[in-house]
């Protein structure tokens, strides 16, 4: 569609009803956020101080999971203006169109005093530049050029701020994610099974269900569903009953759900995780109980914030995020206790599944195992066999020994790694009932957080 220069191109909702509490979920996210809503609400609080808040925030998460609807959210909450428009609207044929453009949305904002301003897919614009012939990409790095240009110009009483979305975080340019541009990162991830029930509660309460469709079954059988797939779930069912209908009033009733999560399944993106098998989840389940057993066991100082089963963007199958207590530096006793509670998640299949069966899922744990077991020895120097030294001193190449004393070096290393994960695994044995206590919450619940496991385990 040719681009005019008068036609209303960014949308622009006034009214905006939708508030937080309509976004399911994301807990996290939202508690990230209300500093931005009372910023945009009153600038001068923050200028007054000397605050200079993040004037870009970056959603990333899987597609779906109420990014916009988040964006749309915070405008409702602070009762300002919310202007949308989707990265690959800037790519034109012609170049310079794209800037203009930008600018023409800033400006429309800036009038506007308070507003958000969102930019959904904004990979299109932002991508990483590429390297080679054929790969310089003058419309996009206008585009990009303008944006960043627009954002530094704000000023500290300005109650405008931009969010950004994307599915596709790795893929987006360094320059985008600086200091002053979009600096604060915000994960939005799919839905666990108590968001699912929320989401589909919400979405359920303009449809006359029958008493035959129970939600929270709904819910637990909806693993890695996204709220939109949920929201697309409950309307196809709709219209199956809908088709239906002959003059009588009619529910929605299971078999209608049945037919619609099978249209939805259909439809999915391949890429998305709709197929895990509960083989996959239950080892998931295990493997971040392990984790999370280990932190509670080995630093029991440490807050865990979030252990889950439900896949990250990262690609990894499920993940355990805790706090360490703040301290200066780090004990040999710490770095050990850290070294085993990554070796946990390997030991916890382990001990469950048995040595066969132990999967890729740790890969990640053990690149991190390696270089930290490399720095305890060699940086720290607190291996007593190796002593005192640094082998980075050799890395010059001013020593012809170079070679053999990192053969000897990666020997120690994995002799100490084997010793460890030898007594992770029989502190994770010697605690086998926790363990299963863990992860058969985590297969119930999908995430927990620090409480959920300190009354599970004192229960
Ligand atoms: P994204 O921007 O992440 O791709 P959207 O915000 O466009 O996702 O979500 C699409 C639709 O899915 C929303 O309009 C809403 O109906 C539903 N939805 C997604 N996530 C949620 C959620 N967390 N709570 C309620 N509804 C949701
Ligand atoms: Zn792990």
């Amino acid at each position: 569609m040719p681009w005019k220069r008068n036609s209303r191109m960014f949308k622009e909702a006034r009214n905006l009803s939708l508030l937080l509490e309509d976004v399911a979920g994301n807990a996290e996210a939202k508690a990230m956020l209300k500093d931005m809503i009372s910023f945009i609400k009153n600038p001068d609080k923050y200028a007054d101080v000397g605050a200079r808040m993040p004037r870009g925030i970056l959603f990333y998460g899987p597609p779906g999971t109420g990014k916009t609807l988040m964006a749309k959210a915070i405008a409702g909450e602070a009762g300002v203006p919310f202007y949308a428009c989707s990265g690959s609207d800037f790519m034109q044929t012609y170049v310079g169109v794209g800037a203009s453009r930008i600018r023409e949305l800033f400006k429309t904002a800036k009038k506007a005093e308070k507003a958000v301003i969102f930019i959904d897919e904004i990979d299109a614009i932002g991508k990483k530049r590429g390297r080679g012939p054929g790969a310089s990409h003058d419309e996009r790095d206008q585009t990009l050029n303008a944006l960043l240009a627009e954002m530094s110009g704000f000023h500290d009483r300005d109650g405008v701020v931009v969010i950004a979305a994307t599915n596709r975080l790795d893929t987006l340019d360094d320059a985008l994610t600086r200091p002053g541009r979009f600096d604060r990162l915000i994960e939005i991830s799919l839905p666990d099974v108590n968001a699912r029930q929320k989401i589909l509660t919400l979405h359920a309460s303009d449809k006359p269900l029958d008493e035959s469709v129970d939600l929270t079954a709904l819910a637990k059988s909806t693993v890695s569903f996204s709220g939109a797939m949920l929201e697309n779930l409950l309307n196809e069912a709709a219209i199956f009953a809908a088709n239906e209908n002959n003059g009588t009033k009619v529910f929605i009733n299971q078999t209608h759900i049945d037919k619609a999560f099978f249209t939805v399944i259909a439809g999915a993106e391949k890429t998305d995780t709709s197929f895990i098998t509960e083989e996959d989840r239950k080892i998931t389940a295990f493997h971040e109980a392990a984790h999370a057993l280990a932190t509670r066991l080995l630093l029991p100082d440490s807050y865990i914030s979030k252990v889950t089963i439900i896949p990250s963007t990262r690609g990894a199958g499920g993940f355990s995020l805790s706090i360490p207590k703040d301290t200066l530096y780090m004990t040999k006793e710490k770095l050990l206790a850290n070294i085993k509670i990554l070796l946990a998640g390997r030991a916890g299949e382990e001990i469950i599944f048995g040595e066969e069966k132990i999967t890729t899922g740790a890969s990640n744990d053990i690149e991190k195992v390696s270089t930290q077991m490399v720095n305890f020895i060699s940086t720290y120097g607190m291996d007593e066999d190796f002593g005192i030294f640094n082998m980075n001193v050799l890395a010059n190449g001013n020593s012809f020994s170079a070679g053999t004393s990192e053969a000897r070096l990666v020997d120690l290393c994995r002799d100490r790694i084997k010793l460890l994960y030898h007594e992770t695994r029989e502190l994770i044995s010697n605690n086998i009932t926790d363990l299963k206590k863990i992860a058969a919450e985590l297969l119930n619940r999908e995430s927990l957080n620090h409480e959920d496991i300190e009354a599970l385990l004192s229960s």
